[in-house]
């Protein structure tokens, strides 16, 4: 299984839109691994995690054509995972199809916001439930609970092909108790996780800051969720944790995470 993260930021990017933060500035001057857009990921080149606000730019960065995706699976609604208006340029007048030519997979918000977006058009969603496994292809997708807010099914997802498996963890807090007790089933050959607050905690428990990603890592290889030799990959880093990529690097070393970068490819 081929893992391509495609943007590692948090949802306002790094350097932030209209920030001039520590870690904005010396993205802005360094560039390289330390520049982040919105959070997403492309799976063996077929299944696309997340489609948010920066997927063209993505697109033409990494040399992708989309018409290689044959499923999109939202992990929730919020604006820089999920962006219904950019699905519109796949189909006509925008181009020559009549239907889009991948599935679209999410909760039932994210289908609400498809759903209302484009009342006369043929565009569908289908309803994702965690702890509901689906099969897409050659995958089989488990949506499981994050703990981001309580406003929706926020879901994260463990792929798994050809006797591999990935879990991709953004946008959640600490799982709670029914998440771990799922996960005691599962022996995960990589995880790519949040790392949202960085090295600055904030009372906010729908993302993980640095430390806590740290004891969820440590968790799972403890109840032997993750094979020990799992590439744990972070993802969705804020400038507001004040930690450049070098920064990271040497933060997340001693736990055995490497922070993940824009355009990161790896293999399990
Ligand atoms: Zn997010």
């Amino acid at each position: 299984m081929v893992v391509h993260l495609l943007g590692t930021g948090a949802a306002e990017g790094v350097p932030a839109l209209y920030s001039g933060s520590r870690v904005s500035q010396y993205a802005r001057e360094h560039g390289g691994k330390d520049v982040r857009t919105r959070s997403a990921a492309l799976i063996d080149g077929a299944l696309k995690i997340d489609l948010g606000p920066d997927t063209l730019m993505q697109s033409h960065r990494d040399h992708l054509d989309p018409r290689d995706w044959s499923g999109v699976i939202f992990t929730h609604g919020d604006d820089d995972h999920c962006s219904p208006r950019e699905l519109q340029y796949g189909l006509y007048p925008f181009n020559e199809m009549e239907y889009l030519g991948f599935t679209l997979y999410g909760n039932d918000r994210v289908c609400d916001r498809i759903r209302s977006t484009y009342p006369d058009w043929p565009i569908e969603c289908v309803q994702t439930r965690s702890f509901e496994a689906f099969q897409h292809a050659e995958f089989v997708v488990t949506p499981i609970e994050a703990n981001h807010n309580r406003k929706e099914d926020c879901q994260n997802h463990i792929i798994q092909r050809a006797g591999k498996a990935l879990l991709y963890a953004t946008d959640t807090g600490v799982w709670r108790a029914p998440t771990w007790n799922f996960l005691k089933d599962f022996r995960l050959d990589a995880l790519v996780i949040e790392c949202t607050e960085g090295l600055c905690a904030t009372g906010f428990d729908g993302h993980l800051d640095l430390f806590e990603c740290a004891e969820v890592v440590a968790r799972l290889r403890a109840q032997g969720s993750l094979n020990p030799k799992a590439r744990v990959v972070t993802t969705h880093h804020s400038h507001l944790g004040n930690a450049t990529h070098g920064e990271l690097t040497k933060a997340l070393a001693p736990h055995g995470i490497e922070p993940g970068f824009d355009g990161m490819v790896f293999e399990l």
